[in-house]
């Protein structure tokens, strides 16, 4: 398989270090607020990447941090007049909802910075035991980037060419301007941790490289993160491990495309700035997962509400086009026979479809592609069905619906909860009232329940409309479909129609 390895700007065989396994890290929120669908979309694409490996046989460890001690929780602590730790612990719970709810599986460990000091004074000693940092007046411990020949291999930067061209904080204590805090000395009212350099906390880049040395072992197969952290954040954490225990922290680096709103980037005084909690309130997890994968993970991204609202009807085709097959299958009159043209038709399609999933995906993780697939089995299904109503092969619609839900769920998006044919609530509600009928309500009931079914047929929804007429006989109910329409009798009597 293919994999673009931002390092090297190409796509690269995927060679695992140890046959048969893959070792990755994603770079986790930092816990101070709702993650936004930015962010969402960063995870998303590497619990699809994830799922994909696994779904190639690879045995996949994964692991992913939180960042729950940082300026920004600080900050956030001081104006709510609460602790960082309260702070860091609600919207860490907050992420793993999120993330549950969206359908992320969770990584197999999920380390937190303030769990890992230890981890990581260690490695500042490796440091500055080799010369590659050193403690400062103010009591921070800084990296020095020019101790490093390496610095810059990640992002292509060069140190001389940042000088001149980046401005950045000036700060006496440091030796360079572009040496980075390992370890920053405790201000008053911040969380600090006794250290041989005074109390103080860990710097960003310092906690993913000791968490990742920890956990996994380095160099790892897969770094993963938004391409707004390949510089500086991952050329730091990357000359860290290059210095700290002379191997590459990963052999393959994955940055994914910026998500953008309406075309513009997202932000808050832009007004176009939406939280992963309030679109999942809005909208089924499905349909935001559907519209992420319809691009590439490298590509920006344009999210808007109205692209969101057409992957709904997408959404339903594909699931509707399962149920159809299953429908078509349990209730088809014939009996196995030879295969005529249009199965013949189907099982190549079905096959194909799994062919070139595989070919896309195996494109260095070409969701799109692999979601074409999947529409032009549905396309194929669709047909066929049109082709053979009542008389299809059921075993050849049955693998057809098979491989529709195997290729989705390896994409995350799992079809088997929206299929089964349960009526919608509100439609229980409603024979909930036939079923003590008497009274005013029953004949509007009734006729709202004729009208379900009407639109269930009219949708070629035929489990739907099965599971109405069920419902309705349930009650002791007949529907008689009559030249003025269908009507619902009881007994010989009209309840209406
Ligand atoms: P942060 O909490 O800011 O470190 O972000 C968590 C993850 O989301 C990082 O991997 C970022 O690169 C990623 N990220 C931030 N903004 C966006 C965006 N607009 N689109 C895609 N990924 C993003
Ligand atoms: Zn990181």
């Amino acid at each position: 398989m293919l994999v673009y390895n931002s390092q090297h700007h190409k796509k690269e065989e995927l060679t695992p270090i140890e046959p048969g396994k893959i070792r990755m890290y994603v770079c986790g929120p930092t816990v101070y607020d709702q993650i936004h669908i930015g962010n969402a979309r960063t995870f998303l694409s590497f619990d699809v990447i994830r799922r994909y490996l696994q779904y190639k046989g690879f045995d996949v460890t994964m692991a992913q941090n939180l960042t729950d001690v940082d300026d920004k929780i600080i900050n956030r602590a001081h104006e709510e007049g609460r602790s960082s730790a309260e702070v860091a612990e609600e919207y860490s719970n907050a992420f793993i909802d999120i993330m549950r709810k969206f359908g992320v599986a969770d990584p197999d460990i999920r380390p937190r910075a303030t769990q890992e000091i230890t981890a990581m004074q260690d490695m500042i000693l490796t440091l500055i035991d080799k010369g590659h940092a050193y403690a400062a007046n103010n009591g921070d411990v800084y990296f020095s980037v020019h101790s490093d020949k390496n610095y810059g291999i990640l992002s292509g930067r060069d140190l001389d060419q940042l000088r001149a061209g980046e401005r950045v904080e000036v700060n006496e204590d440091k030796r360079n301007p572009f040496d980075f805090a390992l370890w920053k000395a405790a201000k008053p009212g911040e969380p600090s941790w006794p250290s041989p350099w005074g109390d103080g906390r860990p710097g960003w880049h310092t906690e993913c490289c000791a968490m990742i040395h920890r956990y996994l072992g380095t160099p790892i197969d897969i770094h993963g993160g938004g391409q707004d952290l390949v510089f500086p954040h991952h050329e730091n954490e990357t000359a860290q491990a290059m210095c700290a225990w002379d191997a590459a922290l990963a052999n393959t680096w994955m940055h994914t495309g910026m998500l953008r709103v309406d075309g513009e980037k997202m932000s808050k005084s832009l007004g176009n700035f939406y939280t992963l909690k309030e679109v999942l309130d809005k909208y089924p997890a499905h349909a935001v997962r559907l519209l992420m994968l319809q691009t590439h993970y490298r590509a920006p991204l344009d999210f808007s509400f109205s692209r969101l609202d057409g992957t709904l009807g997408t959404l339903e085709r594909l699931s509707g086009c399962v149920r159809n097959l299953m429908w078509a299958a349990n209730n088809s009159a014939s009996p196995a026979h030879e295969l005529a043209e249009s199965d013949n038709v189907l099982v190549a399609a079905t096959t194909q479809a799994k062919a070139d999933f595989v070919a896309q995906m195996d494109d260095d993780f070409n969701t799109a592609g692999g979601l074409a697939a999947i529409f032009a089995l549905t396309t194929a299904a669709n047909t066929y069905l049109d082709q053979n109503a009542g008389n299809v092969v059921a075993y050849v619609a049955t693998d057809a619906a098979n491989m529709l839900v195997e290729l989705l769920a390896v994409l995350g998006i799992d079809l088997s909860a929206s299929t089964q044919n349960e009526l919608p609530a509100q439609l229980i509600d409603l024979s909930a009232k036939l079923a003590n009928y008497a009274g005013e309500s029953t004949e509007e009931a009734a006729q709202a329940l004729l009208d379900a079914r009407q639109q269930a047929r009219a949708e070629k929804n035929w489990p739907l409309a099965d599971s109405i007429r069920d419902a309705i006989a349930e009650l002791g109910l007949t529907i008689e479909d009559t030249a003025a329409g269908p009507r619902l009798t009881t007994k010989g009597r009209a309840v209406r129609g």
